[in-house]
């Protein structure tokens, strides 16, 4: 019995100090992340996981207000906030610039500041309208999206890279992680702007990866199901041919609860209800050393939505 008592004393001694090297593991330990769109919504999410991992991150957003007050509740040595227009290339270069003059270095971009955009032109569409669709598109309704969503990744991407190219002398590669959509995989999901955009985001995360895999870069993107921010809330409040975006007012805890029902009846996995902090989880792996082998993947985060025949409208 003294032996069974030492191995059951030598095994807690064990399961504590995993335990206490689990406590001490902080999977982004080190590493230095820009995360574009982080003022709100999914994108606060990730600034909050990869914060609490250990990484110093730089917000870089177009809603000042809102960014400098997340990087000041963060706290300033961890995180700090850059304006930053994603389709405007100046905007991006200075992001990255401010980034690296901050921190002396790059090692994970995550492109994830993106707008909904309106399906049809405005003319008449009320509130909770149906959209007109294809036949009444708004050129430059759509060419708007487009820049955001698909040229901000790119613009995110060659400017991270260069920023993480230089550092290959003394080792150092780097992770870019897009944040797409479901929209970027079936049709039915979103407006056809939207749609195309995040369809190309995907392929763009692709080509990107097969790229700069021999500099040790990752690329990858994570696509989420319908998470109830501020861009999903509006869009159901106000139909698809309402704007849903960055310039949409903030949503009541009501509206939100509301959002998650909707989302939950539409959901092929029934119980859990799909939030932010999930997609957080997925970029923070993707993120981090865990997927080290990981590259030009895009991980759905959608309670097995696509693998379904279900779409939105
Ligand atoms: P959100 O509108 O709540 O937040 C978007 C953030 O991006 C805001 O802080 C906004 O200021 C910022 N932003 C918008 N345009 C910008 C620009 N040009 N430059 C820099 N920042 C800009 O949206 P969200 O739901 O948190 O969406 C985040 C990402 O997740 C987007 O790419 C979106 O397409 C994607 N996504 C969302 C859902 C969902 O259901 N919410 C589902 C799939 C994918």
């Amino acid at each position: 019995s003294y032996a069974l008592g030492a191995t059951t004393n030598n095994a807690a001694a064990v399961a504590g100090a995993a335990v206490q090297v689990q406590l001490q593991h902080r999977r982004l330990e080190g590493k230095v992340a820009i995360v574009t769109g982080g003022a709100r919504g999914i994108g606060e999410a990730i600034v909050r996981a990869f914060v609490r991992q250990g990484a110093r991150v730089v917000i870089a957003d177009i809603d000042d207000a809102a960014g400098e007050a997340l990087a000041a509740a963060l706290g300033g040595a961890w995180c700090s906030y850059v304006h930053c227009d994603v389709s405007v290339e100046a905007d991006v270069e200075r992001a990255v610039g401010c980034c690296v003059a901050r921190h002396g270095r790059l090692d994970v971009l995550c492109n994830n500041a993106g707008v909904l955009g309106r399906q049809a032109a405005p003319s008449g569409a009320g509130a909770g309208a149906r959209s007109g669709g294809i036949a009444s598109l708004d050129a430059a309704e759509f060419d708007r999206v487009l820049r955001v969503n698909t040229l901000g990744a790119a613009l995110g991407m060659k400017h991270a890279a260069r920023a993480m190219l230089q550092r290959r002398a003394v080792g150092g590669g780097g992770s870019i992680v897009s944040v797409a959509s479901v929209a970027g995989v079936l049709g039915g999901m979103g407006p056809h702007a939207y749609t195309a955009s995040k369809h190309a985001l995907v392929g763009l995360t692709k080509n990107a990866a097969c790229e700069l895999g021999e500099h040790g870069i990752r690329v990858n993107c994570v696509s989420p199901f319908g998470v109830a921010t501020p861009m999903l809330v509006n869009a159901w409040r106000h139909g698809v041919d309402e704007e849903g975006g960055a310039s949409a007012a903030p949503v009541s805890a009501e509206e939100v609860e509301k959002t998650e029902e909707m989302v939950r009846g539409m959901a092929t996995l029934k119980g859990p209800t799909l939030r932010a902090g999930d997609i957080a989880e997925a970029a923070l792996f993707q993120a981090s050393d865990e997927s080290r082998y990981i590259s030009g993947h895009n991980l759905v985060v959608d309670g097995g939505v696509t693998t379904s025949r279900n779409v939105i409208g």
